[in-house]
């Protein structure tokens, strides 16, 4: 067997757990049933892994389990969300705030409703990646009907002030969504708290299987009023229809279970490797840390290189570590990250940069033999730019 390069890019998936994937096993041939099959034990029996699934995700977030919305994924659950609140609220107002980092899956449907004529508003962020509160504030407008920002980002992992933004929305009456795709599992979330009256979760970032997430939609205080972006057998009380994907399903509640049980645990052995790695690599000049110190995920390390070449730098680095620079969904892309470049990097820091997503599986022996690798081989790109 080939040496496989070390996984480090959490960010963009992460394997299933074995815990996960036994407890879905079951579900793709003796408990086949459709969820939505009254008549018959087998459809009883998905029925209630479902529901176990609806429970397990209402607890994670303080919500209630009628308001679960089961979907592909966070792509899905965004677009619900924005595309969804914009049909049915356009005709109290055409506005809508979110925020230059936010994923493309945010950004997108954004720019889609402006092309029908809504308005968006792009907050910019600090140099530490968090928005401005008092910018915020200054940006609603009376048509104002949705504020969209993620909770934690995917590429500098910060986490941006859930309380704070969900307080402001909820005194000017506008409806909170946050993307949460890489915050499920890994911080505390509670809808109540924070007052989010929308929010996208996934599984595949938290061990869980590719292809599940859900929208959380309120339902009281205020009831949110939603447009279905696929019609059908009036699935997930008409807002999503679809039969459900019942193994994805079971695989999304058992890997939350367990994330929300090893969190604290996880979350210091994780902030520990960061900090292992970050030192080791901060031995050297110009290696600048992206994103805020603190309020970030625990297994995120974000950092731009001065003086190399960010293809080399990543064709160097590859051998030995699965990372990425930027984000997966864009880095087919030549264009340099629009987070980093929204921190107010130049081109060459936001193109020679590297995103550690460091994971549960992760040990410190392979921090410290990607550390020691990574330093060679800045130090070897910058020696050959100095021939040059
Ligand atoms: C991964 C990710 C998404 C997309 O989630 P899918 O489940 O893959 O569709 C959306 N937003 C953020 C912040 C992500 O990290």
């Amino acid at each position: 067997m080939s040496i496989r390069p070390i996984y480090l890019d959490c960010h963009a998936t992460t394997p299933v757990d074995e815990r996960v994937l036994a407890a879905m096993l079951p579900y793709f041939t003796e408990k086949f049933g459709n969820s939505s099959s009254i008549n018959h034990v087998y459809g009883w029996e998905a029925e209630a892994a479902v529901k176990q699934t609806r429970e397990i995700l209402a607890a994670a977030i303080n919500a209630t389990p009628e308001e679960i919305v089961f979907t592909s994924g966070a792509t899905e659950a965004n677009n619900l969300a924005i595309k969804g609140v914009a049909e049915a609220y356009f005709q109290k107002g055409q506005h809508i705030i979110t925020v230059a980092t936010e994923h493309s899956a945010v950004i997108d449907p954004c720019n889609y409703l402006k092309s029908l004529g809504f308005e968006i508003t792009i907050l910019p962020v600090q140099k530490n990646g968090l928005i401005d509160l008092t910018e915020l504030a200054k940006s609603f407008r009376p048509e104002t009907i949705l504020v969209s920002v993620m909770a934690a980002n995917n590429e500098i992992g910060v986490l941006q002030p859930l309380a704070e933004i969900g307080e402001i929305c909820s005194d000017r009456q506008v409806l909170f969504h946050t993307d949460a795709a890489q915050a499920i599992g890994k911080i505390p979330l509670d809808v109540q708290a924070m007052k989010i009256d929308l929010m996208s979760l996934t599984a595949h970032k938290v061990y869980g299987p590719k292809g599940i997430g859900a929208l959380y939609v309120r339902r009281r205080n205020p009831r949110v009023k939603l447009a279905p972006q696929q019609h059908g057998g009036g699935h997930e009380r008409g807002m999503r229809s679809g039969t459900l994907y019942t193994p994805q399903i079971v695989g999304f509640g058992k890997a939350v279970e367990i994330a929300l049980a090893e969190q604290a645990a996880e979350n210091q052995r994780l902030t520990e490797l960061r900090q292992r790695l970050w030192k080791a690599l901060s031995q050297l000049e110009g290696i600048h840390f992206n994103g805020h110190p603190q309020n970030r995920l625990a297994g995120n390390l974000n950092i731009s290189v001065e003086g190399v070449d960010g293809a080399a730098l990543l064709l160097g680095l590859q051998p030995v570590m699965a990372v990425s620079s930027g984000s997966a969904c864009s880095s087919a892309t030549t264009a340099p990250s629009h987070v980093l470049t929204a921190l107010g990097h130049s081109e060459q820091l936001a193109y020679a940069s590297v995103r550690f997503g460091i994971g549960r599986f992760n040990t410190q022996e392979e921090i410290d033999i990607v550390a020691k690798h990574a330093i060679a081989t800045i130090q070897s790109l910058r020696k050959q730019a100095t021939l040059v």
